[in-house]
C-alpha cells in the first residue's frame, strides 16, 4: 500500500451508521454501558458469538465509537484486528500479559520506551518469565535467543536517540523458530513505519501522541496477526480492558489530521535539527533523517517520512547545562509525552535508560519535540537559550 492510500484511508476510515439516512462525518460518540437484545435466545447468540466477531454486547466489550477507532488503526497498520488500551503503556503490557507464559524467555531492544523497563521488573519476575535486553540495532540479537525465547519484543526507532534496527531481518531470524515478533509503532503512528508489512505479529503504540495530536487524551492501541487475535482478545476479555467512546473520538478527530500534522511536524523538525547541526554549542543532533545518524540508511528504506522528534546533545556535558537550556527555553513546554500540535523539551539521562550501550560519554540528552510553530520562532529561541552555554562554561573554568 502506498502512502496516497494511506492519506484516503486516515479520512475515510470507521466511517459508518447503524442509522438509516445520511452518515455523519466522524462518527459520533456513542456512550453505552448496557445494551438491550430482542430476547433471551438473541443474547444468548451474540454472547455466544462475541469472542470471535465483533458485535455489541456489553460496554465493556466495546462500544460504536471504540470500535470506529479500532477500524481506522487496523487499516493503517494493516493488521487483522486492533484492541484499544486506556494508555500506550497498558497496550504494550497487556500484550506481554496476553502473549507470554510462565517459563518463557522474552528479548527486549535496549532502546524501549523506559517505563517498559519498569514494567519488566515489576511483572516478569514474579510471574516466571526470564528476559534480557539486545542492542538496539539488534546486532548481538541472534546470539542472545534463548530455547525458551518467544518474543522479541523492540521499538523502532527507540526512544530519546532514536536507533535504528532491521525488522525485516529480525522478524527472518525470529519465524523459522517459532518466536513472536513485537514492535512498539508510536514514533511511525501507523503511517510512517508499518510493522506488519515488515514481518511484525503485533504492533503496539501510543495513539496518546501523534493519532489523538492534540495532548488531551489517552489512547492504546495493539494491531495483530490473524493468527494472535484469539490470544490478545481473549486475554484483554478476560481482563476487562475497555476504553470510553468519548476518548476514542478525540483520537479519531485527531486522526483525521494525522497526516496533515505530520507533514509540517517533519518540515519544522528539519529545518531546527539542520540549524543545530551547525551550532557551535552542539555535540550531536538525533534524528533518523539526517544523513549523518547511524541509522539512516535502514530509515530511508523502511520508513516513509520523519516526524517533530529530534535530540540534541552539547559539547558540555554536564546534566545541569542540559538542564537550564531547557529552563530557559520560552516556547518549548516542559513535559512528558509528545505527538501534539505543540513544542515540548525534556531531559534524558541515558545511562538510565539504556543497559546493553555504554552512554556514559553522552549522559544528558535534550529531547525536542518540533511541535507546529513557526519553525524560525523555536529556532530564535533555541539561538538566544544556546548562546549563554559556552558563556556559562567559560565563567566555570574561570
Ligand atoms: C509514550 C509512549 C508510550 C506510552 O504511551 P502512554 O499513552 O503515554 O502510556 C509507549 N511507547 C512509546 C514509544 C512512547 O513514546
Amino acid at each position: 500500500m502506498n502512502d496516497k492510500t494511506l492519506l484516503t484511508r486516515l479520512v475515510h476510515s470507521g466511517r459508518h451508521s447503524p442509522v438509516e439516512g445520511g452518515i455523519p462525518v466522524n462518527p459520533p460518540v456513542v456512550r453505552m454501558s448496557t445494551v438491550l437484545f430482542d430476547s433471551v435466545a438473541h443474547m444468548q447468540d451474540i454472547r455466544a458469538r462475541r469472542g470471535s466477531e465483533r458485535l455489541l454486547s456489553y460496554g465493556a466489550r466495546g462500544n460504536v465509537t471504540g470500535f470506529a477507532l479500532e477500524d481506522l488503526i487496523t487499516e493503517l497498520e494493516g493488521g487483522y484486528r486492533t484492541r484499544l488500551f486506556p494508555t500506550g503503556l497498558a497496550a504494550i503490557a497487556q500484550m506481554f500479559i496476553a502473549l507470554l507464559e510462565p517459563g518463557d524467555h522474552l528479548l527486549i531492544g535496549d532502546s524501549v520506551y523506559d517505563p517498559v523497563r519498569n514494567f519488566a521488573r515489576h511483572f516478569f519476575d514474579r510471574f516466571g518469565i526470564r528476559y534480557d535486553y539486545f542492542a538496539a540495532d539488534g546486532h548481538d540479537l541472534e546470539e542472545k535467543i534463548l530455547p525458551s525465547t518467544r518474543m522479541i519484543y523492540l521499538e523502532c526507532p527507540g526512544s530519546v536517540v532514536y536507533e535504528l534496527c532491521d525488522l525485516p531481518k529480525i522478524a527472518a531470524i525470529a519465524r523459522p523458530r517459532g518466536i513472536l515478533v513485537a514492535a512498539d509503532n508510536s514514533w511511525g503512528a501507523g503511517v510512517l513505519y508499518r510493522p506488519l508489512a515488515l514481518g511484525a505479529d503485533i504492533s503496539v503504540s501510543a495513539a496518546t501522541k501523534y493519532l489523538g495530536g492534540h495532548a488531551d487524551v489517552m489512547m492504546g492501541a495493539a494491531t495483530c496477526t490473524e493468527a494472535l487475535w484469539p490470544r490478545l482478545g481473549a486475554c484483554c476479555d478476560a481482563m476487562g480492558v475497555a476504553v470510553s467512546p468519548d476518548d476514542s473520538w478525540l483520537v479519531l478527530r485527531g486522526a483525521r489530521s494525522l497526516a496533515a500534522r505530520l507533514q509540517m511536524h517533519q518540515e519544522h523538525a528539519l529545518q531546527v535539527a539542520k540549524w543545530l547541526q551547525n551550532h557551535e554549542a552542539v555535540e550531536a543532533v538525533f534524528c533518523p533523517a539526517l544523513p549523518e545518524h547511524p541509522g539512516h540508511a535502514l530509515w530511508r528504506r523502511d520508513f516513509s517520512g520523519t516526524n517533530g522528534l529530534i535530540s540534541v546533545s552539547l559539547k558540555d556535558r554536564s546534566r545541569q547545562t542540559a538542564a537550564d537550556v531547557i529552563d530557559r527555553l520560552e516556547l518549548f513546554g516542559i513535559g512528558a509525552s509528545w505527538g501534539g500540535f505543540e513544542s515540548l523539551a525534556t531531559l534524558s539521562e541515558m545511562t538510565a535508560i539504556r543497559s546493553v550501550t555504554d552512554w556514559r560519554e553522552c549522559p544528558a540528552v535534550i529531547r525536542l519535540h518540533i511541535g507546529l510553530e513557526d519553525p524560525s520562532a523555536l529556532i530564535a529561541d533555541l539561538a538566544r537559550t544556546l548562546a549563554l552555554v559556552p558563556r556559562r562554561a567559560k565563567a566555570e573554568a574561570l
